[in-house]
């Protein structure tokens, strides 16, 4: 079988374990999931679940202690170095923080030629051209880009760090919690955004949220994880539609309902359970 016969992704048997002296967290523990091309997995789950850990172990920013990831079809733990290289150019990641990928003694015009210059050097004006092109597509305009970080707004900055790591071309974007720290008018945006750009590019996405009603718009297949291990997966639809485990149930009750009394009896259930209540006014917004 071709490279391009593999699934993007396969995580197997993943496991992750930090060890910090000789305290050691088992973080995730046997998880198994693919990514197909142009498809988009969503990881939900609640704080401390393990959601992050599993996108930073396939960026190679947390420890794999036992299972493989494939990429293309090649454990990512024994690649040669231009298969290193290359992965980190296919592979790219959206943060919930924008800050964390764009420098601010720098304008983002800088920031976003970056990738191109580690991995596709060309002429000034041909790199120019290409940050013009991205910035027209992430919605900002050419002269933004002589602009500094602090000049932007937060869902300005996110769409910078989107237009970033869709530079070049990526085959997987590992996106952890893309919109969370954004205002609610604007998540529905930066949501749309990217389906867009999904649309447009046949990139693969990775989506991790603790809010599965933002999960269920963007994702083909969803997979739940609770305490590093997964407790349910399915299609979007049928995860949305049917959830078999309570704690999925209580996941999807983070999305607001007009009647208040219902939305105060599931935001009663969630506080229960431990998670944390949430309003949500994005759902109709996200087309
Ligand atoms: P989520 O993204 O779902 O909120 P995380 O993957 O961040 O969950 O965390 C999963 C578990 O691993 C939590 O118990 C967290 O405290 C622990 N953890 C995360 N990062 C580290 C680290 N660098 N060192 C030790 N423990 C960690």
């Amino acid at each position: 079988m071709s490279a391009e016969q593999h699934p993007v992704l396969e995580v197997e048997n993943l496991a992750v374990e930090y060890r910090r002296g000789r305290r050691r967290t088992r973080a995730v523990e046997n998880v198994s999931f693919d990514i197909a091309d142009g498809e988009t997995l969503g990881l939900v789950g609640e704080s401390g679940s393990g959601k992050s850990t599993i996108g930073k172990a396939i960026l190679g920013l947390a420890p794999v202690t036992e299972g493989i990831i494939r990429y293309r079809g090649t454990d990512v733990s024994s690649l040669t170095r231009a298969q290193r290289r290359a992965l980190t150019r296919d592979v790219q990641v959206i943060f919930q923080d924008p800050h964390s990928s764009l420098d601010p003694t720098k304008p983002i015009g800088y920031s976003i030629a970056e990738p191109v210059q580690i991995h596709e050097p060309a002429p000034k004006a041909v790199v120019r051209e290409r940050v013009y092109e991205m910035l027209c597509r992430v919605g900002l305009s050419e002269d933004a880009a002589q602009r500094f970080p602090a000049q932007f707004s937060g869902g300005q900055k996110q769409r910078i760090a989107i237009a970033r790591a869709l530079i070049l071309a990526p085959k997987l974007v590992v996106c952890d919690e893309p919109v969370s720290a954004l205002d609610l008018s604007i998540q529905a945006e930066v949501i749309n955004l990217m389906a867009e750009l999904q649309r447009e590019t046949g990139a693969s996405y990775l989506f991790i949220s603790h809010d599965l009603s933002i999960v269920h718009y963007l994702s083909d297949r969803i997979v739940v994880l609770k305490g590093g291990h997964v407790v349910e997966r399915g299609s979007a639809e049928e995860i949305y539609r049917d959830p078999q485990q309570d704690y999925t149930r209580l996941l999807l009750d983070a999305a607001p309902v007009p009647d208040p009394v219902v939305q105060a009896r599931r935001t009663a259930a969630r506080e229960k359970a431990g998670l944390s209540a949430r309003t949500d006014a994005i759902a109709s917004s996200i087309r």
